[in-house]
């Protein structure tokens, strides 16, 4: 929390530098179980994943804004909309008034085309005026300096091969039917492309940064996490993953196949962390620390994570922390810290 300084004074640095060793940060800034992610490489060049919901007084946009002055940020290069709804988009509009933006970066038209859902399409649509808009494809590349961001889901679209080697089958496949059920024991639950309405269109990327790895697929639904592992994990294995859909309905074959170290979930008091998204990240092989913006009010305690990895403990009196994660320019380690309380963990990267 008191990096405004220390930032803004490395960033000038960086500006009169060829050579900018600095850290990368990524926050996730608190929104109520609504997502909204700001990654801020080593040469500060920006990506705002998600932008939140629309609420008086533009609350999350203040919010949005207030990290970005904590990260010495003047602008945004740019802003990924995962997909439409209206937690991920609805405060874009009001940021884009606050704050210069300058590429907006989607799947491509949304799905939604009714009620409150096909407006958030349209107020994104002309925040996106203010700027630059790309649509993306899996395989396409955001072009930024030291950092290599490649799309690899979109618009019911995935990788169709592997990002770096090639994995060939993978075992935390079995018992997976893409055009059936996914069970382990008992439990079983539909794969395929054809449910859940936009979700299943959510962007995704991938984040590499020297042996730094970190995936964001917003809420990219069952089927489309399954297509990204199975038959063949094409994503591979990472350090970080921003955890999907609020850690509601998260298909365990993508958690169990990245291995990620270290996760974060945007589920908010009452939205999103469910009991079964959490059963998959305590599952998973090889975490070591599983964080979430927000305690789950209607999760007991053996579903929620540690206390101390809790940015906000209750809905009222909502301080708003955000957790933060810094990288070393290398990618060797990453540092997360819940800002509630000052409580951090280091991780070795693969
Ligand atoms: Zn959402």
């Amino acid at each position: 929390m008191h990096r405004l300084g220390v930032s803004t004074g490395i960033a000038l640095v960086c500006a009169a530098s060829s050579v900018c060793a600095q850290q990368m940060d990524i926050y996730w800034i608190d929104a109520d179980g609504a997502a909204a992610t700001l990654i801020v490489t080593p040469e500060r060049q920006s990506i705002l994943v998600d932008a939140a919901f629309n609420r008086p007084e533009d609350i999350y946009s203040h919010r949005i804004k207030a990290a970005m002055d904590d990260a010495g940020l003047e602008q945004l290069d740019y802003f990924v909309a995962t997909h439409f709804h209206g937690d991920h988009v609805g405060g874009v509009y009001a940021l884009a008034e606050m704050v210069p933006i300058i590429e907006f970066i989607d799947y491509g038209d949304s799905t939604l085309t009714a009620g409150r859902n096909a407006e958030n399409f349209e107020r994104y649509l002309t925040a996106a005026e203010t700027g630059k808009r790309t649509s993306v494809s899996p395989g396409d590349v955001l072009p930024l300096r030291g950092v290599d961001v490649t799309v690899i889901a979109g618009d019911k679209e995935f990788l169709d091969g592997p990002l770096a080697g090639s994995p060939g089958p993978n075992p935390v496949c079995e018992g997976a039917d893409p055009d059936g059920l996914y069970c382990r024991g008992d439990d079983c639950a539909p794969t395929g492309l054809d449910s859940d309405g936009e979700d299943i269109y959510s962007l995704g990327f991938h984040l590499s940064m020297g042996d730094f790895q970190y995936v964001n697929v917003g809420d990219l639904s069952w089927g489309g996490l399954h297509a990204l592992v199975c038959p063949s994990n094409n994503v591979g294995t990472i350090d970080l993953l921003d955890y999907p859909h609020h850690g509601n309905n998260v298909a365990p074959q993508f958690v169990w196949s990245l291995e990620p170290i270290a996760a974060v979930s945007s589920g908010g008091a009452t939205k999103g962390g469910n009991p079964d998204g959490f059963e998959v990240a305590a599952a998973s092989p090889g975490l070591q620390g599983y964080w979430q913006m927000h305690r789950s009010l209607g999760s007991d305690d053996a579903h929620n994570t540690e206390e101390r990895m809790t940015a906000n403990m209750t809905a009222e009196n909502d301080q708003a922390h955000w957790i933060k994660a810094e990288v070393s320019a290398d990618g060797s380690s990453f540092t997360i810290t819940n800002t509630r309380n000052g409580y951090s963990e280091s991780y070795t990267t693969r």
